[in-house]
């Protein structure tokens, strides 16, 4: 693989940084207008706010080059506010399984943030082994809308959700697998119930969230009743793929070297330190390694692949990364991690340092735990077949 960049992907990237740089938020501006404004104008530029959305459906049409150029420079700044419910998860289902009325009435809403989604999948008894879910959905005798009754748990910013996306069981005499139905319907109605649970970082993003009786138009059905599982697991690999944060751990890496060498140790720095230099180098390498993954991702969904397992090596190493980075910060804090809330004491990055990794505990939990990626990396990119014993 040619990793050199080209003369246009050269003048591709002066572009994209002399978008970012003439788009800065400028002091006293309002954030939320400059936000909106922001989208508008990378809409502008031909679909640079919906960067892996399909040509027909407004994206930009990048190659693998572009879309990596495109993730390493936005790491670098600060993007504005954005969720991944709507753009990167319930768009590429809708654009794959949806009807045309469906891409008609939500994907313009999505594209504009306007709308905000959450991900109603998890249940009590029903994570890593999902389609174990309960939650149910009877359709009316007529044919014209379902029942849902049921919980959902773990459900992220449920809280500020305008809509959801959920699975239901509408049949459970077969296989788990069948009779799993994809539904789309506001949150903010009669019959739903919304509970915060409070994580080990003192933050509040994920909730319960309580069904009763609560009434879905046959309409707002994505795809066949029964088929659901076809399109969760599309959109899963969607979610892993966007979980790895290879660029910005890359540079999250390169501002802990910097603060690493403001730690005194000895008669030098930190960063002296042959067993920390020896941590920060071993992750510099996994970091490389996982670039290559990505790379060659890339250039398979270019040449038209949905992302295949090799979602689940980014997703697993990535977080792993991730996590590598927030503890070996808290290391170079010391006791100054300690500190919690937004209280700033010794170090100045060490502020909110024990509070990001103990949040960062979830990365290799959601979007599909790490045993079970290591389940789908055996059986689906090394073919191992499960032993008899
Ligand atoms: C911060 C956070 C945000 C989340 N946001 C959402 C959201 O917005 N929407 C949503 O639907 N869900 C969300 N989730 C839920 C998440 O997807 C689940 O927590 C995850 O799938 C794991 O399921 P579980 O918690 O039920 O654990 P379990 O599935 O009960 O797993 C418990 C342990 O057993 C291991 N295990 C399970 N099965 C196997 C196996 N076959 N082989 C080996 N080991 C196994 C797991 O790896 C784990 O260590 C979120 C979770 C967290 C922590």
């Amino acid at each position: 693989m040619d990793i050199e960049l080209s003369t246009e992907d050269l003048a591709f990237r002066e572009d994209v940084r002399q978008f970012f740089g003439e788009n800065e938020i400028k002091p006293g501006e309002d954030y939320m207008t400059w936000r909106i404004n922001w989208f508008e104008k990378a809409r502008e530029k031909g679909g640079w706010d919906v960067p892996k959305w399909p040509v027909e459906f407004g994206g930009p049409g990048w190659t693998p080059t572009q879309h990596y150029i495109w993730e390493q420079e936005t790491a670098r700044i600060d993007l504005p506010f954005d969720l991944p419910f709507g753009l990167g998860m319930l768009a590429p289902v809708l654009i794959a399984y949806g009807s045309k009325e469906q891409q008609e009435r939500f994907l313009p809403d999505i594209r504009a943030r306007k709308v905000n989604w959450c991900q109603g999948y998890s249940e009590p008894g029903a994570g890593s082994d999902l389609a174990n879910l309960k939650t149910k959905a009877e359709l009316s005798e007529d044919g014209t809308f379902y029942t849902v009754n049921g919980s959902k748990i773990w459900t992220s910013l449920a809280h500020i959700a305008d809509w959801i996306f959920c699975l239901t069981r509408t049949d459970d005499s077969g296989i788990k697998q069948q009779g799993v139905t994809f539904l789309l319907f506001p949150m903010k109605q009669e019959g739903i119930e919304v509970r915060p649970i409070i994580t080990l970082g003192g933050t509040h993003t994920v909730n319960t969230v309580h069904f009763t009786d609560v009434k879905v138009p046959v309409e707002n059905r994505v795809g066949e009743e029964g088929q659901g599982w076809t399109y969760a697991k599309g959109l899963l690999q969607h979610e892993r793929t966007g979980l790895a944060g290879l660029s910005k751990s890359l540079v999250a890496l390169e501002a802990l070297k910097e603060q690493a060498q403001t730690v005194p140790r000895g008669n030098g720095t930190l960063m002296d330190d042959p067993g920390f230099k020896a941590k920060v180098a071993e992750l510099e390498i996994d970091l490389m390694a996982s670039e290559y993954t990505e790379l060659r991702s890339l250039a398979s969904a270019a040449a038209g692949a949905a992302p295949g397992p090799e979602s689940s090596i980014l997703k697993l190493k990535g977080t792993e990364i991730q996590q590598r980075i927030q503890k070996l910060t808290v290391e170079a804090s010391g006791i100054y991690a300690a500190a919690w809330g937004d209280q700033q004491v010794g170090f100045p990055f060490a502020k909110g340092g024990m509070g990001g990794y103990l949040s960062s505990r979830a990365y290799t939990i959601y979007g599909g735990a790490s045993e079970v990626q290591r389940d789908v990396i055996a059986k689906n990119v090394l073919g191992l077949k499960r032993s008899g014993k």
